[in-house]
């Protein structure tokens, strides 16, 4: 069991008050590295999910001031810094990263709240310069009114960072449903914001539990005009039926299926090593991770080479070790999937270059994955097809410009794509054609608490952080004023 200072309340969050399930019921959380249960916690539904929404509505008001916000804002980034080591360690064992990536994670979470704190004023009203129709223009932003946050594991604390800043920014109220994997990061963040933070009662709401209770209680509920959510582009599809009826407004990050392209006029090294860093954070469990990795074919081999050699010293093991670079898959369904497309890539005609074969993989044994490498990836192969979630490289090669751009674009998502090319005007001409929300030009790198970082396509709508993110929780109210 896990032992924590922080953890000492493994509870919801309802109106200022810890509470637990009405049933009395709770669920386990395992560490991935081991199978062990860490804690239980409640599992709530429906009526607690009414509840955290009336606490919610409660709260809801247009007298919170730009300082009264700021001030939260800034005291969040603190306690965040502040505690970043233990919230780490917390965040390592429930997900498995390495616990150094947990740490850059609080730190990355902490960026938003201070980024929103530094461009508060951005959601001052705004006064037209112009007199149209012989009368005084203000713009306001005023808050949506009280949101439901659903966030998923791979991020535990980043995720919720990107809209409760933004949240807190507008003023709105939230109520808040973390991912069932990984809900005692987000019980960490609450003892903070309630030992911390004198927010009004019913400002932040933590329920857990039957995402689909949850969800539907949120979606149907008429105090709820906002959902946010980050994860899979099945319930995302789902969220948005569900609240077609009451025209909700929808902020919705969904699945990706990141092509990383390179071209042979690239820097090999530097791809390689970008390439390393991006797709295997998180143990590849990212919505930003390459997914397809399209490699011009005059340098294929050498491109290959060079990262076979680099993917073979990578250490696999469980995160809270000192010197490793991969932990454990979350759960034995995302170890199986990786799995399941390394099978069908080699029954499909690909080569494998690097891992373990197929019949030394089994999720039985472990959620270690060792990093694999696959050549020779063709377009009906299901990792090109679908969101492989883990460390599998599939190399497929190109032969020219307009190629990748055609391969880059062919699936049905627009989340991050990435360009390696030495020629500018190559460059240009490319991430202009790719239907990505984020594009990379050689670098790696994801999202910025500075910049707006979103989906096109199946991907969703919205943005979080930068200038974008922080109007999505404000409806602009225009107020025309007569002499
Ligand atoms: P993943 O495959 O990353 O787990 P999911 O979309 O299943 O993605 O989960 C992301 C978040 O959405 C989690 O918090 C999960 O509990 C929640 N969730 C799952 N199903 C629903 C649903 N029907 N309604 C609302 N939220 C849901």
């Amino acid at each position: 069991m896990i032992d924590s200072p922080m953890l000492k309340h493994l509870s919801g969050y309802i109106g200022g008050q810890w509470c637990d399930a009405d049933s009395g019921e709770t669920f386990a959380i395992l560490n991935p590295a081991n199978g062990k249960e860490l804690a239980r916690v409640p599992a709530m539904g429906e009526a607690e999910t009414e509840r955290a929404i009336a606490a919610a509505r409660g709260a809801v008001s247009m007298d919170y001031d730009l300082d009264q916000r700021r001030e939260w804002l800034t005291d969040i980034r603190d306690a965040l810094n502040d505690e970043a080591e233990e919230i780490g360690r917390i965040l390592c064992l429930e997900h498995g990263k390495p616990w150094k990536e947990a740490q850059g994670e609080v730190a990355y979470a902490a960026g938003f709240f201070d980024y929103c704190a530094q461009h508060l004023d951005e959601l001052a009203p705004r006064k037209l310069s112009q007199r149209p129709k012989d009368c005084d223009w203000t713009v306001h932003f005023r808050p949506i009114g009280v949101a439901g946050l659903i966030t998923p594991w791979n991020f535990p604390i980043g995720m919720i960072a990107k809209k409760l800043s933004a949240a807190l920014a507008a003023g709105c109220p939230t109520v808040i449903k973390p991912a069932s994997e990984t809900p005692l990061t987000m019980i960490a963040l609450f003892t903070l914001l309630h030992k911390r933070l004198d927010l009004p009662d019913g400002m932040v709401n933590l329920v857990m539990g039957s995402a689909r209770a949850i969800g539907d209680t949120l979606c149907r509920h008429p105090d709820v005009p906002m959902i946010s959510f980050t994860g899979s582009t099945g319930v995302g599809q789902h969220l948005i039926n569900a609240t077609a009826d009451q025209v909700k407004k929808l902020a919705l990050e969904l699945g990706g299926n990141a092509p990383f392209i390179v071209f042979d006029d690239a820097n090999l090294d530097d791809a390689v090593t970008q390439l390393i860093g991006n797709k295997f954070r998180g143990g590849g469990q990212t919505c930003v991770c390459a997914n397809r990795v399209l490699v011009q074919r005059g340098v294929a081999d050498a491109f290959t080479e060079k990262l076979v050699d680099k993917v073979r010293a990578l250490r696999v093991g469980d995160g809270m070790d000192d010197d490793i670079d991969i932990g454990p898959l979350i759960n034995a369904a995302g170890f199986d999937k990786v799995r399941r497309h390394l099978v069908d890539a080699i029954d499909k005609g690909a080569e494998q270059v690097a891992g373990k074969a197929p019949g030394e993989l089994d999720s039985s044994r472990g959620l270690f994955f060792p990093p694999a490498v696959v050549r020779g990836v063709t377009r009906d192969m299901d990792c090109c097809r679908e969101e492989t979630f883990g460390p599998l490289v599939p190399l497929v090669e190109f032969d020219d410009e307009p190629a990748a751009v055609r391969i880059g674009n062919d699936t049905e998502f627009g989340l991050a794509a990435y360009v390696f090319t030495a020629d500018a005007d190559r460059a240009a001409r490319v991430i202009a054609q790719l239907r990505f929300g984020h594009v990379g030009h050689n670098t790696g790198t994801g999202p910025t608490p500075e910049a707006p970082f979103g989906g096109m396509k199946l991907s969703g709508f919205g943005r979080e952080g930068g200038e974008e993110g922080l109007f999505e929780y404000v409806e602009p109210q225009t107020v025309p004023r007569g002499a």
